[in-house]
């Protein structure tokens, strides 16, 4: 059967005869992980971890590493196999496309600071993972800015900022159009707001 694109939202799991698609990823990652294949018999373990992406991966390497559980991981098809092997890549500060101020508007200026501190805590879980497994994952260095495509955007984008920076206590940097030049190439920048925090890397 050929190869095709899974979308977990709207396909069923691809049945084992079918190809896995290509990915960038994939072909620059170097070999996968040892497989040691499909279960025989039964297994005892304290906890068995359905799925082998980066949930399941950091869930039963924190379980065995921080709690002495005996953890077992069940992938169907292989390591990364599913979004984690497939992603863009940005590890930044984020949970969702909500920006902090509607985070903030709608559930209050309490969830909305813990809301960010659990997404940096995650970022910075991250950060330990690929240094104490010495992950080689070509990390690149931190540093995220999100832009103004429009200039109607900038005056949002310079609130956004401060609410970062007088709420969250966040040193988030408003930059304007002109402070961009020799980072964003393209007139659809009309300012940004830098992140020190946030970094590419190697996903797979
Ligand atoms: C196109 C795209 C771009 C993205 N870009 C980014 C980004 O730039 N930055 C970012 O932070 N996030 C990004 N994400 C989101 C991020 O990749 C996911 O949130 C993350 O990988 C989810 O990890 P996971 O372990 O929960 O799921 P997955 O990585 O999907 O892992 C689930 C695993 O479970 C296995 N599985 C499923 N059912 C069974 C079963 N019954 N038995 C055994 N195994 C099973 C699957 O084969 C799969 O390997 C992106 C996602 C997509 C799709």
């Amino acid at each position: 059967m050929a190869e095709q694109a899974y979308d977990p939202l709207v396909d069923d799991y691809p049945a084992p005869s079918v190809l896995d698609p290509e990915t960038y990823w994939a072909s620059v990652a170097g070999p996968p992980p040892q497989d040691d294949g499909a279960i025989q018999e039964g297994v005892e373990v304290d906890v068995a971890v359905i799925g082998g992406g980066y949930a399941g991966l950091s869930a039963a390497l924190s379980l065995a590493r921080d709690y002495g559980i005996r953890a077992i991981v069940l992938e169907a098809r292989s390591v990364a196999w599913g979004c984690s092997g497939r992603n863009g890549s940005f590890a930044r500060i984020s949970g969702g496309r909500m920006p902090i101020a509607k985070l903030i508007k709608v559930y209050g200026e309490e969830v909305g600071k813990a809301y960010f501190n659990e997404m940096l805590q995650a970022l910075n879980g991250v950060r330990a993972i690929i240094r104490e497994g010495e992950i080689d994952c070509d990390v690149q260095p931190d540093g995220v800015y999100k832009v103004a495509a429009f200039n109607a955007h900038v005056e949002a984008l310079k609130r956004e900022t401060d609410l970062y920076n007088d709420l969250v206590g966040y040193p988030a940097r408003f930059v304007p159009k002109q402070g961009l030049a020799g980072i964003h190439h393209g007139a659809e920048a009309h300012g940004a707001m830098y992140f020190p925090d946030g970094f590419l890397n190697e996903p797979a």
